[in-house]
């Protein structure tokens, strides 16, 4: 089945895009054409505020009460639930996620996330009478906030689209989503879907493109908020124009994080567990555990166990169910992580496995050896910043204190980890650390909780009830007592 497109979806129909230009998306495994979709131009994104901003203004979505929204979102909740396994296959082709990973956090996640925020809608308190401090009741609003940009990645292109997309709709916002250029393919079929759960014109448009129109969007007088997922770099630059603006804006940015291994931990759980951590979806996660903190007394230990650990995971094709480890999105991403590669080797670390060159047994796709630094003092750059590709660093601590301070050393403060027989002493560790997720033996992001950054790593959060109020406006309507009869 081709995957091409000819139009955007804009004001509920599919539109014919106001120029000739594509965006070519190519299989990072074979290198191979997968589809061609019309590159966004900046007419098409204001073809696309004006139809959001028409069904904000005048439209039934922001009329309707949150009950009457959440029998819509349920019913698109019905219909993503049997679309997992494709959307996911989708992503495998345009992304180069590998399969195992896709068919976990792709798709059943963002469906996930839909049943959390469907829950926390029906409890939520849209409407509320509070006893006012001068003795008169207050009502107390939550408004929807307006035309939301709902810009997202390349990496997670379904995660990161839900947890700004679902929330806007239950709070009764119109949204124009703007997919990365890597990720056109799955914005069509959850286009597909919100047609037929019905979601009325103009609620939601997907136009995918590049930067330029990202900052087009961004810039446009009818945005009335920005939700962000990218670059610390990029979210700087966001974050600029809405303070000019004054655009609500919410950002979920990068990483660096530090899971800690604690020597009272059983190192094949903590191995097995920083496996994923450290390189779901190939290392190409914000919350990538990629500093690995392990004492000097169990140091060469930790760094032999997880050697022998990634040493043995699968690289290659991502629609092979057993591979763990898939090529990086794009040649240019490739290039990137093999640059860091050759820089921590300049700044002194060891390479223990990985290094430069293709992976064994494949000579074509944008793949990079799992590379695991030893010897890596924290203020060398490859500890610094993010690479974005299965590059470790194991970073020596000499005790607890001095691992807390090598952990909260960094411009980011996204995620983490502690590793420990002792969960008191990893809640004392977790309590101490400066990001906004951490776990204790484990990292599963909960959508019931607040996701999102410390630091460089992002401002407002993501799911919970608080991932919610990102798309309301507080409103305090003061009621006179005793009221008029
Ligand atoms: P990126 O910042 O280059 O691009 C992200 C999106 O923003 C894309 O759609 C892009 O077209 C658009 N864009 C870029 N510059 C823009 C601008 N000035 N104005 C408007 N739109 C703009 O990031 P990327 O390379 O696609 O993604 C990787 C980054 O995303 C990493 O830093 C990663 O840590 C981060 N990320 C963060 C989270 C999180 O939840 N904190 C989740 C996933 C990815």
């Amino acid at each position: 089945m081709s995957l091409d497109r000819d139009t955007l979806f804009i004001g509920g129909d599919w539109v014919a895009p106001a120029s000739s230009e594509t965006i070519q998306v190519i299989s990072p495994h074979s290198e191979e054409l997968v589809a061609t979709v019309p590159d966004t131009t900046p007419a098409d994104i204001d073809a696309a505020v004006a139809a959001a901003r028409h069904a904000f203004d005048h439209g039934p979505w922001p009329r309707m009460t949150p009950a009457e929204r959440i029998d819509v979102v349920a019913a698109f909740s019905g219909l993503y639930a049997g679309k997992l396994a494709e959307m996911a296959d989708v992503i495998t082709a345009e992304m180069g996620s590998p399969t195992s990973f896709a068919n976990l956090a792709q798709t059943p996640a963002p469906w996930m996330q839909i049943e959390a925020f469907l829950g926390i809608a029906r409890e939520y308190p849209w409407e509320e009478i509070r006893d006012g401090a001068l003795g008169s009741p207050v009502m107390v609003r939550r408004e929807p906030v307006g035309v939301v940009a709902a810009i997202p990645p390349w990496n997670v292109p379904q995660f990161t689209i839900m947890s700004k997309v679902i929330p806007a709709l239950l709070a009764g916002c119109t949204v124009v989503v703007k997919p990365a250029p890597e990720t056109p393919l799955d914005g069509y079929l959850m286009a597909e879907l919100l047609v037929e759960a019905g979601v009325p014109e103009g609620v939601v448009n997907i136009v995918a493109g590049g930067r330029e129109v990202g900052e087009h969007l961004v810039a446009h007088p009818g945005i009335d908020k920005v939700a962000f997922t990218g670059s610390t770099a990029a979210g700087r630059k966001i974050a600029a124009v809405c303070g000019e603006q004054l655009k609500r804006v919410s950002l979920e940015l990068g990483g660096k994080s530090a899971a800690i291994v604690l020597d009272d931990a059983d190192l094949t759980t903590a191995v097995e567990g920083l496996k994923f951590t450290a390189l779901m979806n190939s290392g190409q996660a914000c919350v990538a555990q990629t500093r690995i903190l392990a004492s000097r007394a169990n140091y060469a230990a930790v760094v032999d166990a997880l050697a022998e650990a990634v040493s043995a995971m699968q690289v290659g094709d991502p629609m092979d169910p057993a591979t763990e480890i898939g090529p990086m999105v794009a040649q240019r991403q490739q290039e990137r992580v093999e640059k860091y590669i050759a820089l921590g080797q300049e700044e002194g670390a060891r390479v223990v496995i990985g290094g430069n060159g293709m992976p064994e047994g494949l000579d074509r796709g944008w793949y990079v050896r799992p590379t695991i630094f030893a010897d890596v003092d924290n203020g060398m750059r490859i500890a610094q910043e993010e690479i974005f590709g299965p590059v470790l660093s194991v970073i020596p601590y000499d005790d607890v204190d001095d691992a807390v301070r090598i952990a909260n050393d960094s411009d980011y403060g996204l995620a983490g980890t502690v590793w420990t027989g002792d969960r008191e002493a990893g809640l004392d560790v977790a309590r101490r650390v400066r990001a906004g997720t951490y776990g204790v033996n484990t990292y599963t992001m909960d959508f019931a909780a607040p996701f999102g950054g410390f630091k460089a790593s992002g401002l407002g959060r993501e799911f919970g009830p608080e991932g919610l109020g990102q798309y309301t406006e507080l409103k305090s309507i003061y009621l006179e007592n005793p009221p008029a009869e």
